[in-house]
């Protein structure tokens, strides 16, 4: 079985979910996420931010089925939704985005474990003193360190995110199956990666 990474296509429109534009001093992050800031570092506990309600006043723009934000959350329309549903797709689950009743944010459910003994990590140091967090990590998803889920129909991400600057990216995964379901679907704003067994290659 061959797996996949689901990469968002360029587009034009940098949304974002845990900040807003501020005309004055550029992107703020919203109150309803601020608590969750590393005090040190300032990057946003992703995970626990994604287990909140989406707040009022997050909007998508651009007309993608499929897509990330700029702060590295994925998020998608009904309709694809909708072809997930029907195919029994799981490991994901979904936070209506309120003031667009046709998006939801995307949150993976599925932590595939990683054998960190394996290369195919680059750590960029300082590490965060009080969070623990790098400044950068870059993880070259190879399949022979990871954990894969038995069920094909799970999409999955790995347990150790990628981390840039000052946010977290989340990475789906999916089987070929799974791929298969959404170019079937014509799911619209992503390509797909076909991850190597071992690193290097
Ligand atoms: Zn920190």
């Amino acid at each position: 079985m061959n797996y996949y990474s689901i990469d968002p296509k360029d587009h034009r429109y940098d949304n974002y979910v845990f900040f807003e534009s501020d005309d004055d001093i550029g992107l703020v992050v919203r109150t309803q996420y601020s608590h969750l800031r590393c005090p040190v570092c300032k990057r946003m506990d992703t995970a626990k931010a994604l287990e909140l309600p989406c707040p009022a006043g997050v909007r998508i723009r651009g007309r993608h089925d499929l897509q990330q934000t700029h702060d590295g959350v994925y998020y998608c329309n009904s309709r694809t939704r909708q072809v997930l549903d029907d195919n029994g797709v799981s490991g994901i689950r979904y936070v209506q985005i309120p003031d667009q009743s046709d998006y939801y944010l995307i949150v993976p459910t599925w932590k595939c474990p990683i054998d960190r003994s394996q290369p195919g990590f680059e750590f960029v140091p300082p590490q965060c003193s009080k969070c623990g967090r790098f400044t950068e990590v870059y993880r070259f998803s190879r399949l022979t360190a990871m954990t894969l889920p038995e069920d094909p129909l799970v999409v999955f991400t790995p347990e150790i995110s990628r981390e840039s600057g000052s946010f977290t990216i989340i990475t789906l995964l999916i089987s070929e199956q799974v791929m298969k379901i959404l170019k079937a679907g014509r799911v619209s704003g992503i390509s797909f990666s076909k991850l190597a067994q071992t690193w290097p290659d």
